[in-house]
Formats: structure tokens, C-alpha cells, sequence
């Protein structure tokens, strides 16, 4: 290396311009805004960024410390850069933050440090204010078709929406939440914030119960030039429930499932399926849920027809054997009554 000229700074030998040392005092290796600020929902926690509420299930020192993080810049040529901070309270509010860098400047250890305060901000959020303002925008009506809904069908469907609001609420959904599951005639009505939740809601339902679904709207007020709207989401589960026995298209069936708007149907006399539409169900002939049924057991039996003991009377009583049914006397099987009559259930 040629040393062709001196530092003008310090006087020392160097290339050109500057020497490294002097270049490393007039270079600014981290700069700190003396004061941010962390703004938090005092009642969810939940924190405000850039403009944006969002979910945090972090502690406040936390949250100081990755506030003070973001705000800080680093030198952009300097190597292996490696920041550490200390984070002390200094009031209800208040916090410091001491930021300490290391790191090499042209091939030389170099660091710098800074102080900033960091200032906890409390603001109800969004959802929080919301949800205080009895706020809501849609409202999921669960029905059954020509029937109640059972106790079961309203648990099951209670829990699908609870575990729906927290999904959406996950997914950045602010005013996914449930205000209120208000029993009605018939079902249940689910007052929720959002609509989108709402809707979600529904469909898991469907997905679960089949039936249909209609939205409609009304006008509720305006608000800063805005139509406000409410949705009522109506959702009808089938007349038949799963487990339920019927007589439809001339043969005794068990609902299995759904497809859709179809009651999906296992036969009990040869196993085999039938899709029901609704005008079929509607029709069709309730003997009993499997939930009732009783066991019993084969006395005799031949190709087509079992002899089984009634549970209630202990009579003698002969009831068509399914197709599938692999059974042999002295087996135990599993009916449900109705009238006098018994019909045989085929395993699940
Ligand atoms: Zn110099
Ligand atoms: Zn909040």
C-alpha cells in the first residue's frame, strides 16, 4: 500500500481523503428517536401498529422492547452488526430502554450505544369498544325444518361458533366475537360482531348438519355518510336428524349424514344408501333415534327373519333381518320399538 497522503482530520498517513479512524468518528453507527410510544387495550392487550389494532399475547416489557427495537437504524455497512437491550421501568408508563451495538466497521470493532424512553400508552380498542357498545352486525338464526332443535344439535352448534370466533379473530377478524346465544322457539339465535364470523359460522354448521342457508339485510342507521346494515343469517337444519329411523320409498331407513341439502340414508333392510330430498323427508315416517334404541337378543333365526326377545315385554318377536347383518342366536343386537313392532339396527 502506498500512503500518498495525510488524514485531514487527524493528521495520520493515509490513502486517500480520511483515515479509517476518522471516517468511524464521523459516521453515525446508530441513531435512536429519543421517545416512542407502545399504545395498548387495557382490557384485551391487544396492541396498535402502524395505524392497525392487532392481537398480542405478550407481556408489556415485551412489547417495550420490541417498540424500542424497531425504532432504532443501523449503519448500513456495518458488519456483523449485534444489538442488545435493556429494558427498565421507570414509572407507571414509563420505560427506558439502553440499546448497545457492536459490530466492525472496515475490518475495525466498533460500537455504539443510545437511550430511549418508551411510553405505554392505554387506549380501549377497536373490539374492546365495540363489544362495550353492545355493537354487532349480524345475527345467526339456527332453526330445524318442521321440528326443534334438539339440546345436542344447540351444544354442538354453540361450540362450532365459539371455536369459529376465535379462528377468525386469529386471522386479523377484530370484531369476530359472540355477544350473545339468546334461546328463541324452536333454536337459537346468535348475535354476533361480525359478518364474516357470521357467515363462517353458518357454513361450518351446514358442513356439519346440512340444511340451507338465506342472508338477508336491513337498514339499521347511518354513520359518518355510511349505511350501517345488520344480516340475519338464517340457518335451517334437516327435519331429520342423524340416528334417525324412517319409513321413506317404501323401506325402513337410518340417517347417516348429509350431502348438501340431501339426507343421506343407510337401508335397514339391505344396506343399501338413499339420498333423500327434502320433499322425501318431510314425508317420510319417524319410528325413533338410534339414541333410544335398546339391546336385545337373537333367540333363532333363519335366512330372512330374526327371532328376537322384546326388552319391554320379553315376548318372542320376529323382525326382518338387514342384508349385512352377520348375527347367530344368542347374539346381541340392537332395536328400537315402536308401536308393538321392532325394527333391527345394522352396526355402526
Ligand atoms: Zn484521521
Ligand atoms: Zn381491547
Amino acid at each position: 500500500m502506498k500512503l500518498s497522503s495525510i488524514c485531514p482530520g487527524c493528521g495520520s498517513p493515509t490513502v486517500e481523503g480520511l483515515c479509517k479512524r476518522c471516517r468511524l468518528e464521523s459516521t453515525t453507527l446508530l441513531s435512536c428517536p429519543p421517545r416512542v410510544e407502545v399504545i395498548s387495550c387495557p382490557v384485551c392487550g391487544a396492541q396498535r401498529l402502524r395505524g392497525r389494532w392487532q392481537s398480542v399475547d405478550r407481556p408489556v416489557e415485551v412489547l417495550v422492547s420490541e417498540a424500542a427495537e424497531r425504532s432504532v437504524e443501523i449503519y448500513r455497512d456495518l458488519a456483523n452488526p449485534q444489538v442488545t437491550l435493556m429494558v427498565s421501568k421507570r414509572g407507571a408508563t414509563r420505560y427506558i430502554a439502553e440499546v448497545e451495538l457492536i459490530g466492525e466497521f472496515e475490518g475495525m470493532p466498533a460500537e455504539d450505544r443510545c437511550t430511549i424512553a418508551v411510553d405505554l400508552r392505554y387506549e380501549t380498542c377497536d373490539r374492546c369498544s365495540k363489544m362495550a357498545g353492545r355493537y354487532y352486525e349480524a345475527v345467526v338464526q339456527l332453526r330445524a325444518r318442521g321440528r326443534s332443535l334438539s339440546a345436542q344439535e344447540i351444544e354442538e352448534c354453540e361450540k362450532i361458533v365459539l371455536s369459529q370466533a376465535e379462528k377468525s379473530l386469529e386471522k386479523g377478524d377484530r370484531l369476530a366475537f359472540v355477544r350473545e346465544m339468546k334461546p328463541v322457539r324452536g333454536g337459537v339465535d346468535i348475535v354476533v360482531g361480525s359478518t364474516q364470523m357470521g357467515r363462517l359460522t353458518a357454513r361450518s354448521i351446514l358442513d356439519r348438519f346440512g340444511g340451507r342457508m338465506r342472508e338477508s339485510y336491513k337498514q339499521v342507521g347511518a354513520k359518518n355518510g355510511k349505511d350501517l346494515y345488520r344480516t340475519n343469517i338464517l340457518v335451517r337444519l334437516p327435519r331429520l336428524r342423524e340416528g334417525d329411523v324412517v319409513v321413506a320409498r317404501g323401506t325402513v331407513l337410518e340417517v347417516r349424514g348429509y350431502g348438501g341439502r340431501k339426507t343421506l340414508c343407510l337401508s335397514l333392510m339391505d344396506g343399501g344408501r338413499a339420498f333423500l330430498s327434502e320433499e322425501e323427508t318431510d314425508a317420510a315416517r319417524l319410528l325413533g333415534n338410534r339414541s333410544d334404541s335398546q339391546k336385545t337378543v337373537v333367540v333363532d333365526m333363519d335366512e330372512a327373519v330374526l327371532e328376537v326377545l322384546d326388552p319391554v315385554s320379553y315376548k318372542t318377536i320376529s323382525v326382518t333381518k338387514p342384508g349385512n347383518l352377520d348375527v347367530r342366536p344368542g347374539d346381541e343386537v340392537e332395536v328400537i320399538g315402536y308401536g308393538d313392532d321392532l325394527v333391527l339396527l345394522s352396526p355402526l
